[in-house]
């Protein structure tokens, strides 16, 4: 260690920038250690003081002098430059070369790369020391060989690799993902990302090994992109620091997210297991982390003997008796369902008791009949027949029902063949199938099994909606070989990666159980204290409201401490039935909303369906462009009855006073007065006080430019940061490689947001977030600051944002806010809001 004074001379010529000024987030937010930045005047780099040169890029833009005292130096020519690979670079120096100070290293072409890279300005960092202060010598202009800068601090030394062998360890792989290679901003990233972690990470590749805390070493590996590289983690937290180090390498994109969530979500990183032995990859249905003992129900098979002895009357007459029997054992499921307050699922059985009057299904059935079929093998090729026919649909959605028709095939042929309901697993179990019903999941949570894994289905499934709605991990799509699987052998199942680990070795066991564990304390803990109001240190308080899609969810968001609901998506209530739901079946859904919410405000948006999702009593004409068409509010303008029922079922509820309503989707402050105006008729027509608070959702950018004129006849704002952000940066939010760009932290998003809050604020009215932004933990801070007064959030994620909410103060997150909105992009936004907000 040395704690020596270093005197760095200028390296170019041309002014001076902070580090903080460079539209970099790993320079500006100091990853690459302090330093200062300079916009070179002259394609020279001198060396600004002695020692020796210990790397240098492959692409000849970057430099690492060791002074020494241990200093290690580091010098980058441009933004982006790797991506020049050495084109207007020429070097003077070689790696090992001892230099002294303004010794010319490196001539590069000024023009060449200031056409090709982002910007010429370049930086000089020290990259290995702790508590450094730094003194200024200029503040202006660099002259080449002048002393620049003084600084004072201690070098990190790099860790022995052979100290830490006792202790615990984990090992893994990753493929760097980044473009140019492990250059020096994934470097930076990679350190970033282990620095939490009791643990020492070491990089290996072509026999080389590098400690992760050592900008240099990492670089003189010379990773190229797609390269694989080891990595081995040492210490307590091993295993999440591999984790961490394999999202930083392959992740380029998802670099902030990933930290920020590391805490709170670790089912898909606690994960160390080596990429294709060993595991099966799916689609993640319903995220969470899961192990236990494999089982399958049994399968249900058809007797051999096809054709009838006793002809096709009394063939009918059996299948007629089992289908009255089904529709029997259905009805009483949907009584029970709506007893328990799952509308979603008394809705899905709704719609398969509708599938067993199904003309042309009775028909298929008939004529197979006829042909000398048995009432079971009959039943089975008519549904299989439809199935085919929904399966060569171009429709996802549509194709996702075939799962409702096998449901249905397989209740009746239950009846038919006699054969008993096997699901029956044991608690705590994986269930694996090829795929499920929504009535087999019913049946199964009762089981409480640990996990779902599905060789069919897909994420929207209503499968998946079910299993997401309890809480059960789920993963779907993940083929045959998952039937091949032996049962009773415990494995693991990272549903929020996608993916069941087939040969977890029992180390493997031991850390997921602890982890489980760790995460059942940590959400009770949170729970525990999310029965009290969020108030920040300086004394605002902050409601955080619960998005919910039915009664259970409102029930399960009451008990998680959430201070009422601030978004209800009524949409739920309208798909998957034949249809709209009566006035009064709304009326006491909205009630029971209330009633699970006593003293609190509730708030119900009004429908927000479009074109691409099927409501088929609608009869909703396909759009080529359905986000862009007639969804939301608009829906109103063609089917003005489905709103005014909504509306009429709105003003009856009991206290009206509690109950406010939101519109989806308002662009200009017309549509708010016409609905306004429908709200005082209906209220007439019905004699009620027209006593509704109205709302409008800010999710369209006109509607957050012209913010101040809403807010005029607005009761307050919530903000659809889903939507917002798609429309704003002209991004589908459902777009599978856009996901990665698509983030409502963008700069752009947070003007809208800014400016929709200043127009509220000019009259008095109060605004909250109801999209997914509202969640993200990184972003509470901004949104307070940018003047949010309630977050509607996910009801697992009340716990979570009440905590965050407690540590900040609101005046310094209004006073650091503003200058996020002059950052260049959302991973500036990211960066900056980490540095300053770190989520602990
Ligand atoms: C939003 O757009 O942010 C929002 C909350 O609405 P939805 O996600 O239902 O479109
Ligand atoms: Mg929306």
């Amino acid at each position: 260690m040395s704690t020596r004074e270093l005197l760095l001379t200028a390296p170019l010529a041309g002014p001076l920038l902070a580090l903080t000024d460079v539209p970099d987030p790993v320079f500006s937010e100091g990853l690459m250690g302090p330093g200062i930045a300079i916009d070179p005047l002259e394609g020279q780099l001198f060396a600004p003081c002695a020692g020796e040169v210990i790397q240098i890029a492959r692409s000849a833009h970057a430099i690492t002098l060791r002074h020494d005292d241990g200093y290690e130096v580091f010098m980058h020519v441009g933004l982006d430059t790797v991506q020049l690979k050495g084109q207007g670079f020429q070097l003077d120096v070689h790696e090992g070369d001892r230099v002294s100070a303004g010794q010319l290293l490196l001539r590069f072409d000024l023009d060449t790369v200031a056409q090709a890279a982002r910007s010429l300005i370049s930086m000089m960092t020290v990259t290995n020391a702790e508590g450094l202060s730094m003194k200024m010598l200029t503040t202006r202009q660099a002259r080449v060989g002048e002393p620049l800068l003084i600084l004072q601090g201690q070098t990190r030394l790099a860790t022995d690799p052979d100290s830490s062998l006792s202790e615990p360890h984990a090992e893994g792989s990753a493929m760097v993902a980044h473009s140019g290679g492990l250059h020096a901003r994934p470097a930076a990233l990679l350190r970033e990302a282990v620095q939490p972690f009791s643990a020492t990470t070491h990089i290996l590749h072509n026999h080389l090994r590098a400690d992760a805390a050592s900008l240099v070493s990492l670089l003189k590996l010379g990773v190229k992109e797609q390269q694989r590289v080891m990595i081995e983690c040492r210490g307590q937290q091993a295993v999440q620091a591999l984790a961490a180090a394999i999202q930083a390498l392959e992740h380029p994109a998802a670099r902030v997210r990933a930290a920020a969530s590391l805490a709170l979500v670790p089912a898909s990183l606690s994960t160390p297991p080596k990429h294709g032995e060993g595991v099966i990859q799916g689609i993640c249905a319903s995220p969470g982390l899961a192990m236990g003992p494999l089982w399958k129900p049994e399968a249900l098979t058809l007797p051999a003997e096809r054709h009838s002895r006793q002809g096709a009357a009394a063939e009918q007459a059996e299948l007629d008796k089992a289908l009255q029997a089904t529709g029997v054992l259905i009805q009483q499921r949907i009584d029970e369902a709506q007893r328990r307050g799952q509308d979603a699922e008394a809705a899905i059985f709704t719609a398969h008791l509708a599938l067993l009057d199904d003309p042309e299904l009775l028909q298929d059935s008939q004529q197979y009949l006829n042909d000398g079929l048995t009432a079971a093998h009959a039943w089975h090729a008519a549904l299989e027949r439809q199935c085919q026919i929904l399966a060569g649909l171009d429709n996802l959605l549509l194709r996702e029902r075939i799962s409702d028709l096998r449901d249905v095939q397989r209740q009746v042929l239950r009846i038919l063949l006699n054969v008993q309901l096997t699901f029956d697993p044991p608690r705590g179990a994986l269930v694996a199938a090829d795929d499920l019903s929504p009535s087999e999941l019913t049946n199964l949570l009762d089981a409480q099994p640990a996990g779902l894994c599905l060789a069919g289905g897909g994420a929207t499934s209503h499968v998946s909606i079910l299993a997401r709605a309890a809480g059960l991990p789920c993963v779907v799509a993940l083929g045959e070989s998952l039937m091949h699987l032996e049962v009773n052998v415990p494995l693991v199942l990272d549903a929020s990666a996608g993916r069941l680990e087939t040969a977890p070795d029992s180390a493997r066991l031991t850390a997921v159980e602890l982890e489980l564990r760790t995460q059942a304390k940590q959400r009770e803990r949170l729970r525990q204290a999310a029965q009290d109001a969020a108030i920040t240190r300086d004394g605002q308080t902050i409601e955080v409201a619960a998005n919910v899609s039915h009664l259970a969810e409102a029930r399960r968001a009451q008990a998680e401490g959430a201070d009422g609901i601030g978004l209800l998506r009524t949409e739920l209530l309208f798909m998957d039935r034949t249809q709209a739901p009566t006035q009064q079946e709304q009326r006491s859904t909205y009630q029971a909303m209330l009633e699970a919410f006593p003293d609190r405000p509730v708030i119900i948006r009004t429908l927000d369906i479009g074109g691409d999702k099927p409501v088929d009593y609608l009869s909703l004409t396909p759009e080529p462009n359905p986000a862009l068409g007639l969804r939301g509010i608009r829906l109103g303008w063609t089917h003005p009855q489905l709103l005014d029922d909504q509306l009429k079922a709105l003003l009856q509820v009991q206290p009206v006073q509690r109950c406010r309503v939101l519109l989806p989707m308002i662009s200009e402050v017309g549509e708010l007065l016409q609905v306004r105006q429908r709200i005082r008729d209906l209220a007439a027509e019905l004699n009620v006080p027209p006593a509704l608070e109205v709302g409008v959702m800010i999710e369209v950018p006109s509607a957050a430019l012209l913010a101040e004129q809403l807010a005029a006849h607005a009761d307050f704002f919530s903000i659809g940061t889903n939507d917002l952000t798609q429309y704003t940066l002209a991004m589908d939010r459902c777009h599978s490689d856009l996901a990665a760009h698509i983030d409502a932290l963008h700069p752009s998003v947070l003007r809208l947001i800014a400016q929709a809050c200043a127009g509220a604020r000019r009259h008095g009215k109060w605004v909250g977030v109801c999209g997914d932004l509202a969640s993200d933990s990184l972003a509470t801070p901004v949104l307070i600051g940018l003047g949010i007064s309630e977050l509607s959030v996910g009801a697992a994620r009340i716990g979570e944002i009440k905590a965050r909410v407690r540590q900040l103060e609101a005046a310094q997150c209004r006073q650091a806010s503003a200058a996020l909105l002059d950052l260049p992009n959302a991973q500036a936004v990211r960066a900056r809001c980490e540095a300053l907000w770190p989520v602990l």
